[in-house]
């Protein structure tokens, strides 16, 4: 068989994307319409001016845009608009299922109702997976800096879902100043409802994070995992507890967390057998894609087809799909990868 460029390879890899906020899909342009919706357009900012605020100096300037883009959002249709605008996105990369985050809390708190707000996401994604082969599934994420009543908050929202589509629940924020022991409870409260738990952890703190985040929020697969030592008893717990690891490679350089792209682990951590997958987390607000998640790694490590199709696998094998589901899209990707 004649050998595909490796371009044309990615962009029929069948692929699957675990690690993408909703919230965080909005692009300058989306945010845009967004705000000529419901304000009047003199006072709507330029495209170059909202552009501009996707430059971020440091991982706080990133939330702080972040939260002004959720105070943009007032009416469930929102959220139908964004869901469809991310999952034709998504369908083009060729992403045939993914784990999509969101936190409801925040604009359920500022008026919106939660029913609605899931019946318009969950009508968005059921009419683009009629007309597209993907599957979209949901993550609740606990914002861990509002405290421990929010997350329960947002946990209890996961549970009283009526759309089938919410399967997990995560945490992300702040994880060196609201570390994951404060978390116990209310990860215990998601799995004795039948929730599978995740969490971010090793972005902005370090190896005490993770192994936190393992061992006593039992989470199954860590976002981003920056600092994981060669050799260590992180490494050893990460293989003993079957965890996967969502690298964010160009969420970790935007948010200022790593200096440059090369520096990113993420060619590291394959060679050492580390079950990785590769994501975009934000890709609207950092201008980037699953496909360029992969195009990146491709250009800086030139991996051979085996190694994408591991990536690619590892991103099946850490989702909660069902097992058939599984199968299939393996078979696929070995087909691909041969
Ligand atoms: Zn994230």
């Amino acid at each position: 068989m004649e050998k595909k460029p490796i371009t044309a390879l990615i962009r029929d890899l069948p692929k699957v994307e675990l690690h993408v906020h909703l919230e965080g899909t909005v692009t300058p342009a989306f945010w845009k319409s967004l705000l000529e919706k419901h304000q009047a357009a003199e006072s709507v900012p330029s495209l170059e001016e909202l552009e501009n605020r996707f430059q971020y100096a440091s991982f706080d300037q990133f939330l702080e845009v972040f939260r002004d883009i959720i105070f943009s959002f007032k009416t469930p249709d929102d959220f139908y608009d964004l869901t469809i605008h991310y999952l034709h996105q998504a369908a083009a990369q060729n992403i045939r299922y993914c784990e999509v985050m969101m936190t409801p809390w925040f604009v359920v708190q500022r008026g919106i109702d939660y029913r609605e707000l899931m019946a318009e996401i969950n009508k968005a994604a059921r009419e683009v997976e009629a007309s597209h082969d993907i599957e979209m599934k949901l993550i609740l994420d606990g914002p861990r800096n509002f405290g421990k009543k929010v997350v329960k908050e947002v946990f209890y929202m996961a549970i009283q879902d009526q759309t089938g589509r919410v399967i997990a629940v995560g945490l992300g924020g702040d994880e060196a100043n609201y570390p994951a022991e404060d978390y116990l409870e209310e990860f215990d409260y998601a799995r004795a409802h039948g929730l599978q738990t995740i969490a971010h952890a090793g972005e902005t703190a370090g190896e005490q994070s993770m192994l936190d985040t393992i061992n006593l929020l039992k989470a199954k697969r860590l976002g981003h995992c920056l600092g994981i030592p060669k050799n260590s008893e992180l490494e050893k717990l990460i293989e003993k507890e079957g965890v996967t690891l969502d690298l964010c490679p160009w969420s970790n350089v935007n948010t200022k967390v790593i200096a440059s792209i090369e520096e990113h682990p993420m060619y590291d951590y394959l060679t050492r057998g580390y079950p990785i997958t590769l994501n975009s987390d934000d890709p609207g607000m950092f201008g980037t894609s699953l496909m360029k998640e992969y195009e990146t790694f491709a250009d800086l490590y030139k991996p051979s087809a085996e190694q994408l199709g591991t990536l690619a696998k590892n991103a099946v094998n850490g989702s909660f799909m069902p097992e058939g589901k599984k199968i299939e899209l393996i078979r696929e990707i070995d087909n691909i990868c041969i």
